[in-house]
């Protein structure tokens, strides 16, 4: 007998370009964050000198014949940003767009800073999609974490992003004070009702010079642990999968000096990989249904976690009676298990 299910492959299309904005637009300080420290952008030059910089860069990748990215403007809030600052984002964009030196345009913002004008001048401008720093839509986790907002107005936000006609890409913040394994799973339900293009999960970490970092000392914050980020993550990644939906990006990347200033929290290295290998177990565990696994066949695609960070899923694999053996890679279009009868 067999059985088998759909695994959405994503491809990393188009590239991004970064353009960060560290805490611009921000009314303040988030508890939790340090976008100097995560974007390795701790000072930064004039605006008009870091586009020309980039124009630069792009016309080199035009001439070695690489597809035009996106560009997106990221680690702030976007469309709080001082108006002349604003303007001039928006017609640098534009220009590049109608180059041709990029294919796209993007940005970040919170859910408390979005109008009606500041969205039409962006559409106006080219941009396709907007990320939104929703981190929870729980009540009492955004008042814990003093996010500023509260559940309707992320909820609000969500719908007014899609009904201006953008892509909405979600990020969660899942650990942050307040968000317990049950309340960031319903958070991503709850994303996902939104038909998001993207989500990103991003574990909530304790950052030197934040105002977290000053709950941990005292004992008043406890981030999650690796384990349960990795089991946790593997849940929320396999409900974005069955409804078709990318996770883009889980965990940060370690650029600038943010490993040195990371005091606490479930960072690794292959977060997402490590995150996808266990969804994945997860999906055929689900699909069994009690059957016995005699072989599973998957899309050549899936190879580079199938097995974890050093093979760590291979004695997952093993639990459920299939040898390494019995694992094949291919040319598959969807999951392809060989089953017998009942397990148990
Ligand atoms: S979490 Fe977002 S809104 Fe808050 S300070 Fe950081 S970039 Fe600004």
């Amino acid at each position: 007998m067999t059985r088998s299910f759909v695994w959405h492959v994503f491809h990393p299309a188009p590239t991004i370009i970064p353009f960060f904005l560290p805490f611009a637009g921000c009314p303040f300080h988030c508890l939790y964050c340090a976008q100097d420290l995560v974007t390795g952008e701790v000072s930064s030059p004039p605006l008009s000198f870091r586009f020309e910089s980039l124009r630069a860069a792009l016309d080199v990748r035009r001439l070695r014949g690489q597809t035009p990215p996106h560009l997106a403007f990221y680690g702030g809030t976007f469309t709080a940003l001082p108006e002349a600052d604003f303007a001039f984002c928006l017609d640098a964009g534009q220009d590049l767009l109608e180059r041709g030196l990029i294919s796209g345009l993007r940005c970040s913002t919170r859910p408390d800073a979005l109008c009606a004008e500041r969205l039409k001048r962006l559409q106006a401008s080219g941009f396709t999609l907007i990320e939104l720093g929703i981190q929870s839509f729980d009540e009492a986790a955004l008042a814990k974490t003093c996010r500023g907002y509260g559940k309707e107005q992320a909820e609000g936000a969500c719908r007014m992003v899609r009904e201006a006609g953008f892509a909405l890409g979600v990020q969660l913040l899942p650990g942050m004070p307040g968000v317990t394994a049950r309340v960031f799973l319903r958070d991503v339900r709850k994303a996902l009702a939104f038909s998001p293009s993207c989500l990103r999960f991003y574990p909530c970490l304790v950052l030197a010079g934040t105002g977290l970092a000053r709950l941990w000392q005292q004992g008043r914050y406890r981030p999650w642990d690796l384990a349960t980020t990795l089991a946790t993550l593997a849940h929320g990644y396999l409900l974005a999968q069955d409804a078709a939906v990318s996770v883009i990006r889980m965990g940060l990347a370690p650029q600038g000096d943010l490993l040195q200033h990371l005091l606490a929290g479930p960072w690794h290295p292959a977060l997402g990989a490590r995150v996808m290998a266990r969804a994945l177990y997860l999906a055929v565990v689900r699909e069994l249904a009690g059957a016995r696994l005699l072989a599973l066949r998957l899309p050549r695609a899936l190879q580079g976690f199938c097995f974890g960070e050093k093979g760590e899923m291979r004695s997952f694999w093993q639990r459920l009676g299939l040898a390494p053996s019995a694992i094949r890679f291919g040319a598959y279009g969807q999951v392809e298990m060989d089953l017998a009868g009942k397990r148990f």
